[in-house]
């Protein structure tokens, strides 16, 4: 067989790179190699950071509408090649095809904000601050800005950072994970048809040491990352000390409280798509059910008939709900958790390890499968409950009443997303008022905010100043500057010594 070989897009073409270091890329349905990416030296990241540093300048003065119509040529091209970047997801991610879609359209609408940027530059100003005087602010770009991504979301996650952060005149270096590559080499060749001038986007494939050389890298002004919160953390504390902006987006432990008053219905069906939908392996899946009062003895038996039922299969049969596990490492991890979990005295109700492959689709049997697994009697203590699994594991936990459940979730280090299924308003008005979260929910379970809202966790979610996207998104890549003016026929004759004051 073949191997495709994955490489990186440097000032406007694919490059090999100097490392001669390459990993192996899977399809996690038949569990066979797809390719082999390159992982970059810290040569390469030079390379690349050296491209964008010299296509900055022109980028930077090029009117933000004339950016914006390269951005809108983009997004017809997006649209129209949307299905194979769905279907490069699926293959190297797992997720079903239509998740896959999903995943593409929410870039999509990232993309479609990030085309009002002439709007969304608009400064300030101010007549007459003083006699003769003017002031006003405007928005400047930083320079070369830096984006690394989890395996998760290969196309949506980078267009969380790329759409903003190019119209509003920075050039950018993704590094994506090298478990899902091929995704970001179909955007870069869209962003050259749709007319961006090379070297305004380049893509590093890589691990550690490409990370490790753009946190240093003293051309790079700011990094955005999205990841685990080890490395959210450590990008964090490494970027600043090295004079960087830095929005690093890390882990999450998703909570949906169900009080006795909600839709059972809605609920289950809430449940069962947030805590299975992509294998569990996205940042607001719900993998804690939080059941008030004696609601768990209705639920749980419900949730249980629905996860066994679960339609596990190649991500490209098009009735799959749920797909593989990513690689065998991640499938490793997630077996052991539910090993820990039943070793901690958590009820293991529905056990995704028992999995039977054969159903899974022809040539599929040596993929990364399991079934969805759910616990119930699952208590704060536990390392099911206080740890990120990222994987198709859902573990309920029961209280007494709302405020346990509130209390419950704001001493969890996590604080991404959040959802309570109630038909009170007072509950819910409470509920959103008082919870320690970043994204809240009432009675949607998966509160992923629009692109004209920004993303961002709490806590250890997320660690720096601003959301992704949204304006956040545009104040981060942007630094303000201020000009106050006065022309000549109006300057006070001689140098004044104190404080101007507004005469
Ligand atoms: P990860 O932290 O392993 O990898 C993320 C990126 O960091 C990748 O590009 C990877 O190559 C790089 N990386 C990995 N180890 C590194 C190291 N030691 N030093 C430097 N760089 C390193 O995360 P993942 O497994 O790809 O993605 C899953 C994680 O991402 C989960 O924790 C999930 O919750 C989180 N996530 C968070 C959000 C959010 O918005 N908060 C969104 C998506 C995913």
């Amino acid at each position: 067989m073949t191997t495709n070989a994955i490489a990186h897009y440097i000032n406007g073409q694919p490059a090999a790179g100097d490392s001669g270091r390459t990993q192996d890329v899977f399809n996690p349905a038949t569990g066979q190699v797809s390719g082999r990416v390159a992982l970059a030296s810290r040569g390469d990241v030079d390379t690349a950071v050296a491209a964008a540093k010299a296509a900055f300048p022109a980028w930077a003065d090029t009117p933000p509408i004339r950016r914006a119509r390269v951005l809108f040529k983009f997004l017809e091209l997006l649209n129209a090649h949307k299905d194979e970047l769905a279907r490069a997801i699926t293959k190297e991610h797992g997720k079903v095809f239509t998740d896959a879609q999903g995943e593409v359209a929410r870039g999509i609408d990232i993309v479609e904000f990030a085309c009002g940027v002439p709007q969304l530059l608009k400064g300030d100003y101010t007549e007459q601050v003083s006699s003769g005087i003017d002031n006003w602010t405007m928005r400047q770009p930083l320079g070369v800005v830096a984006g690394i991504t989890p395996f998760n979301f290969p196309a949506m996650v980078p267009m969380w950072m790329f759409p903003l952060a190019i119209a509003t005149g920075n050039t950018f270096i993704l590094k994506p994970s090298p478990l899902d590559p091929s995704a970001s080499l179909l955007i870069a060749d869209l962003l050259k048809q749709a007319g961006l001038p090379d070297g305004v986007f380049n893509v590093v494939q890589g691990d550690k040491e490409s990370v490790e050389a753009l946190m240093v890298h003293p051309d790079v002004q700011a990094l955005s990352f999205v990841g685990s919160t080890p490395i959210a953390n450590l990008i964090y504390e490494t970027g600043a000390r090295h004079g960087k902006r830095v929005q690093a987006l890390g882990g999450a432990k998703n909570h949906m409280v169900v009080m006795p008053d909600a839709d059972l219905d809605k609920a289950v069906d809430a449940l069962i798509g947030a805590a299975y939908g992509s294998a569990g392996e996205r940042c607001m899946a719900i993998s804690v059910a939080v059941l008030v009062g004696d609601v768990a003895d209705t639920l749980v038996p419900r949730l249980a008939e629905r996860a066994r039922a679960l339609k596990v299969k190649n991500g490209m049969e098009l009735d799959a709900e749920m797909g593989p596990i990513v690689t065998a490492q991640a499938h490793q991890r997630i077996t052991g958790y539910i090993d820990k979990g039943v070793a901690e005295g958590a009820e293991l109700v529905v056990d995704g390890r028992d999995f039977d492959a054969a159903t899974t689709g022809e040539g599929c049997a040596e993929g990364f499968w399991m079934g969805g697994t759910l616990f119930d009697h699952v208590t704060p203590e536990m390392t099911i409950y206080k740890e990120e699994i990222f994987g198709p594991v859902l573990a309920c936990v029961r209280v007494p009443d709302v405020a346990t459940a509130i209390q419950l979730i704001n001493d969890h280090e996590f604080g991404n997303g959040v959802s309570c299924f109630t038909e009170s308003g007072s509950v819910a008005r409470e509920f959103g008022r008082r919870i320690q979260v970043g994204m809240v929910g009432i009675n949607v379970p998966i509160p992923v905010p629009m692109a004209w809202h920004g993303f961002g966790g709490w806590k250890r979610s997320l660690f720096g100043d601003t959301h992704a996207y949204g304006e956040e998104g545009v104040r981060f890549y942007t630094k303000q500057k201020s000009i106050m003016q006065r022309w000549s026929d109006s300057i006070n004759a001689g140098a004044e010594f104190a404080m101007p004051t507004h005469k």
